[in-house]
Order: C-alpha cells, then structure tokens, then sequence
C-alpha cells in the first residue's frame, strides 16, 4: 500500500514535490491508484507549519495566510473521467505529532465570525492523548476527538475553474473572497512558463466549492463515505487541514483543533454517476466514529444583530448563538470571552438552525456538551435543578 509522507514542521516549498495549495486541472499527478485499492496520505497543518506550540501569539497575529493550505495530491485514479463519482472511504484518521493548535486571526488578517467582538490574535495549544485533547491555554476542559479531514476534493475542470474566478472575482474587488495570488502558490514543485501560467488561475482553498474542498465538517469522521463529483480525467483528489475536533461553524476561521495528521483511504468508481445520481457537490454518508456526549447546554439566537432586525438571517441567528454561548461560559467558568471563543471553535459543539421561516426572525442555536468541562457549568437555583439530572457530587439545598 502506497503511504505518502510529509516532514512535520517544514512548509510546503521545502517538500513542494507531495503537493500544492492552489485549485488548477494542470497540477501534475503526485501518484495514481486503482478503483479497489487504499493508501494513506499524510498532511500538514493547514497554517503550513507556521504555528509553533509556545506560550506567544505573535505566530498566529503575524500569519501569512496566502500559504493556507498545503494540501497532499493530487491523486489520480485510474480510470476516473468527467461524470464519473469518485467514492473515498475515509478508512482511518490519525495525529502525526501530539501537538494540535487552535487560534483568533486578528482584524488585519481579516478576522473570524466574531471578529467585531474579538479583534486581537490569540492562540492555544492543544496536547492529544488518544482520543482527548487538552490546552495548557483552556484549562478546566478536555474535549473528545472526532478527527476528520477539514479539506478533502477533486480538481476543477478548465470550465469550472473559470466559473470559480468569474463569480469569485465582484466578492474579491471587496475583499470578501481570496482571488489568485501566484506570489505563495506550491504547485508541485511546478517552475518558470508553466508555473507562471497555473499560478495566475490557479483558485484559493479557502473556501467550498462543487468539487469539494474546505468543507470542514466535523462529522467526516472514520468510517465516512464520500462521494465526489469527477471533473477532469484521474479525478485528482488532494487533502490537507485535518482536524482533531472542531465546532460546527469553526467560527474562528483559525480553526478547529489543527493538526498534522494522517488518513488511510479507500477508493472506488461509479462510471456516469454524475448524471445517474444528479450529483453537482459531494454527498457523504458521516462516519460513525463520534465521542459520545449525554447532555448539552444550547444557546438561541435570533436574526437581530446591533438593534437591527434582519430579514430570516440565519448566520446572524447563529453568530448571536454564539455571543450567548461565550458570555455564558466566561461566567460560569474561570475562562475569559477569548478561551471561550477558542473553545466552541475547537470542541465538537453542534450548529442547528431552528426556523428559517418564521419571518422575520430566524433562529439558530449552538449546543454545548457540558461533559467537556471539570465542573458543572448548568445555572444553579434554588431547589438545585442540576440534581434533578442526577449528576454526581452536585451538592444540594435540600437533605
Ligand atoms: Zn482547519
């Protein structure tokens, strides 16, 4: 079986020759496999090593994030043609070292969900034991894994790559989308003409697209079956930010619990499953492999942001959510505002939308597993509701 490795702790120009960090159909192929077989694939942290595991946040505060993210592939399947679904077990996702990382972008790097609240960088250190993680800088937690790839897709086709740029580049004259940047581009260890060329087409991995890419779904765990839309002979699937945990959402856009990591695949073909299936985007079916939580504490909120009411925005309703959550974690435990942000973004907490029809006000909540911390984090009255749970040690007002 065929097993792609990188070299922890060294950015990708230094081992250009596993991968790339540009979406482009004429990436040269790392590898080829057949429908039938596996291999594991190994990849970086999406920030391309650039965070270290020490006590400052100048790393994250002064990040170049035009080298996000480096991904390993692109690999092609034999086979593989336009129309075809490209079926990807996730077979099993591991860390390569026991160090994963969580942060706060800071507003010159454009922030993250909550940015209007929380301009300033931060960052914490996660360790990974296993199947929990703990943080030196979010002390009183240890959240369970749910490891799963942030990043995993197909290559564009010419015509889809050029759809991308055209629809991409009114967001991108306002600074809300990521245009090509060929300054930072790793295309496989591509040079001179043929890189200049790629490079300035090239599409940014930021964001989600038909083909896949950075979904960051928490819940493509171990034991996941994607299935891919195939755009370009081989398919050319490329994966890279592998997560520990993350918070659906991952509202602080510097992450989940990021981490260098390592996935053992499956791959097999269905011919013609594009028009079959009417498959445009991945469809998956989510891993099973989730940690187990038996009670949580949920957040609403509405589409009123500021005093003003929004027409049924639901990522208003969410970031609201949000807010809720943190202020009331920053009073019930010894965490400020910014661990708590940093904690919903790393822990696997869940985003639900309510109504989006109950005009004019959406509704959204965000839940927390209250097992994730050392003390009870549930409001305390009177009568001690929390007993009511049976939860152990809860003292109570009554004998
Ligand atoms: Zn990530």
């Amino acid at each position: 079986m065929q097993h792609i490795k990188i070299k922890p702790g060294a950015p990708l120009s230094e081992q250009a020759e596993i991968g790339h960090n540009r979406w482009h159909p004429d990436i040269p192929e790392l590898t080829s496999v057949k429908p039938g077989e596996e291999m594991i694939l190994e990849c970086l942290d999406f920030l391309d090593a650039q965070i270290k595991d020490t006590d400052s946040v100048n790393d994250v505060r002064d990040v170049d994030l035009t080298r996000a993210h480096p991904l390993t592939g692109p690999i092609h399947v034999e086979g593989a043609e336009p129309g075809d679904i490209l079926v990807v077990d996730l077979l099993d996702i591991r860390y390569i070292t026991p160090v994963g990382f969580s942060g706060i972008f800071a507003k010159e790097n454009g922030g993250g969900f909550l940015v209007d609240t929380f301009p300033d960088a931060d960052k914490a250190i996660w360790n990974l034991h296993g199947m929990h993680a703990t943080s030196r800088h979010i002390p009183g937690v240890r959240i369970g894994a749910m490891m799963h790839p942030g990043l995993i897709g197909t290559l564009p086709s010419h015509d889809l790559l050029r759809e991308w740029n055209r629809r991409e580049a009114p967001l991108g004259a306002k600074k809300q989308a990521n245009m090509p940047y060929a300054e930072t581009a790793v295309l496989r260890g591509l040079k001179g003409a043929e890189f200049d060329r790629i490079a300035a087409e090239a599409a940014r991995t930021v964001p989600p697209r038909e083909h896949g890419g950075n979904l960051d779904i928490k819940n493509l765990t171990i034991g996941s079956r994607i299935y891919f839309p195939v755009y370009v002979k081989g398919a050319g699937l490329s994966m890279g930010d592998l997560h520990f945990s993350q918070g659906d959402g991952e509202i602080s856009f510097c992450g989940a619990v990021e981490m260098d990591g390592a996935a053992h695949l499956g791959f097999d073909l269905i011919k013609g499953g594009m028009a079959k299936y009417g498959i445009t985007a991945p469809i998956y079916v989510p891993g099973k492999h989730d940690v187990r939580y038996d009670e949580w504490l949920s957040f609403t909120g509405i589409s009123v942001e500021n005093r003003v009411n929004t027409y049924l925005d639901a990522t208003v309703a969410y970031r609201q959510a949000c807010l809720a959550a943190i202020d009331y974690i920053s009073r019930v435990t010894d965490l400020s505002p910014a661990q708590a942000y940093m904690l919903l973004t790393a822990a696997p907490v869940e985003g639900r939308y309510g109504g989006v029809v109950d005009l004019p006000n959406a509704s959204a909540s965000v839940s927390i597993p209250t097992g994730i911390f050392d003390t009870n984090i549930l409001p305390q009255g009177a009568l001690n509701e929390a007993a009511h749970y049976g939860r152990p040690g809860v003292k109570t007002t009554r004998g």
